[in-house]
């Protein structure tokens, strides 16, 4: 075992958040190290890499506050756009040389005599830091679901997360199972070149039109040229999105109404009957993630391409054999079926103060929580980006992020100023916390009567914030030392 030196701040993972955490951190003055078990920075936008990959926030918003890019090409940048994105930051803000790369962190076990966290990496290297940021995301655990005789295919599988670019799709014929955020990207893409495409559906999901458009270079020079306009135009991007807020909260008026434009807008976009019952949704508008796509419901309706609802019994060989009977025989299967998400520290065993376990304790409750999805009690000087209801159905991740990087570091300054080793938050400020949460948790469309990522198997949400960004803000903006012990 190898221990390298001390550093303030150990952030576990180089995506969005790691980055976003690491370049304040650093500004801020503090020694950083970043364990990623990548071979490069990026997180999601590294990892996923499937044809028509793409983000579904307007990239003007998803980006970090401190590092705009008047070079977006489009609207809603495709994942080779991002990923080039997040190593510029990483290299604008000199974050490389504090990254580690191929470091995949087995454990951190806090020290009470030193005060500090101790990191063990899978290689056996081990590193000391006073404090740990796990930014290690909440989709990154691709999810392969059991089907009887899946073994016997004799074709070709893979996941979207996992994806074959050598495989050669020309002329083939494909499953896709799954029809989620990444489906519906992937198949438009797929389309173009195999013969035939079979997509299996569990559930439809409500769809609105994304109106993707590159942008002109005239846009683009004045946005580079005018800094404010760009400050502006995302600003424009962000209130947009979080004045349909109300459309999440069950039965208020403003989701009757937007329910009812979305289904027209699918039944005006499906031209067969048939079809369009089998892509309209019976659940609450955002129960399960709204898609966002300008050509999914178009290929859906081409010749070569068809919906099977009747739900795969089994793979028997090349063939997969739905509950109706049917079979159909093919080449290859992609498993776009989503991601283990309810493990917010996956393969981390996070060990607090004498020796409690946080997954244990996160069992012990229920699921995984965590005062405002960033730290808990037992647990000094541990911190989460991403983690427990912190995800939305509604606005940027990253502006998520950012909130949450921004309070953390103003806990570490604040512990350091006041000259304290810890900075621990209280059982009772959880507490309070969760109460809050549960009752606004319940009056949204995440609760709802429909199976999703967001609920763990106990029915509880345990990925998604239960309000708005503004008031996620709010919470965020600055640290009520009430809540916390500073020792
Ligand atoms: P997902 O939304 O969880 O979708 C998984 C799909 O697989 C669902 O349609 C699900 O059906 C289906 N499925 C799962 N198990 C199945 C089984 N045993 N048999 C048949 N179907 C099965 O996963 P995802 O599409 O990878 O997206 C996950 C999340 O990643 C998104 O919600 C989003 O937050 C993020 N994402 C974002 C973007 C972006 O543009 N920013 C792009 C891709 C992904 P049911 O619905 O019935 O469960």
């Amino acid at each position: 075992m190898t221990v390298s030196q001390r550093y303030d701040v150990l952030i576990v993972g180089a995506g969005f958040g790691g980055l976003c955490m690491a370049a304040i951190a650093k500004t801020a003055g503090l020694r950083v190290v970043v364990l990623e078990r990548r071979s490069e920075v990026g997180g999601t936008w590294s990892q996923n890499t499937y044809p028509g990959c793409a983000c579904d926030t307007q990239s003007h918003h998803y980006s970090l506050s401190f590092a705009l890019n008047p070079d977006w090409t489009q609207r809603y940048a495709p994942q080779p756009e991002i990923l080039a994105y997040l190593k510029q930051v990483a290299d604008d803000h000199d974050l490389t040389p504090s990254i580690r790369f191929g470091e995949s962190v087995a454990s951190a076990v806090f020290d009470e005599t030193t005060a500090s966290w101790q990191v063990e990496c899978e290689g056996g290297r081990s590193y000391q830091a006073q404090f740990v940021v796990s930014a290690v995301g909440q989709l990154n655990q691709p999810a392969v679901p059991e089907i009887p005789g899946m073994a016997s295919f004799p074709g070709k599988t893979m996941h979207t997360a996992e994806w074959d670019h050598a495989y050669d799709f020309k002329g083939r014929t494909v499953a896709v199972i799954g029809n989620g955020a990444s489906a519906i990207q992937l198949i438009p893409e797929l389309a173009k070149s195999v013969r035939r495409l079979f997509t299996f559906q569990r559930s439809p999901n409500w769809l609105i039109p994304k109106l993707n458009r590159p942008f002109r270079p005239i846009e683009k020079s004045l946005l580079r040229h005018v800094p404010f306009l760009m400050r502006l135009y995302r600003w424009g991007i962000y209130w947009n999105w979080e004045r349909s807020w109300p459309e999440f909260l069950v039965d208020s008026p403003q989701a009757q109404k937007r329910t009812g434009i979305n289904r027209a807008g699918i039944e005006a976009a499906v031209r067969k009957a048939d079809l369009r019952e089998k892509l309209i949704p019976t659940y609450p508008l955002g129960c399960k993630r709204i898609l966002l796509s300008d050509d999914f419901l178009e290929t859906m309706q081409h010749e070569h391409v068809s919906l099977n609802t009747s739900g795969i019994a089994r793979i028997e060989r090349n063939e997969i054999v739905t509950n109706d009977g049917a079979r159909v025989a093919v080449d290859c299967i992609v498993y776009a079926t989503g991601f283990k998400s309810h493990d917010f520290l996956p393969g981390m065993n996070v060990v607090g103060r004498q020796g409690r376990s946080l997954k244990q304790d996160w069992d012990k409750a229920g699921g995984p929580n965590a005062y405002l999805g960033i730290a808990m009690p037992g647990y000094p000087n541990f911190f989460m980006t991403y983690g427990p209801n912190t995800n939305l159905g509604h606005n940027s991740i990253v502006f998520m992020l950012e909130c949450q990087t921004r309070w953390i570091l103003k806990l570490i300054l604040k512990a350091r100023r006041q000259g304290k080793g810890t900075a621990e938050v209280t059982e009772a400020a959880l507490a309070a916390f969760n109460r809050d949460l549960e009752r606004d948790l319940a009056k949204t469309a995440w609760a709802g009567s429909c199976s999703s990522w967001y609920k763990n198997a106990k029915g509880k949400v345990i990925n998604n914030w239960s309000s708005s960004t503004v008031r996620y803000w709010r919470l965020t903006r600055r640290v009520q030392t009430s809540d916390f012990n500073l020792t």
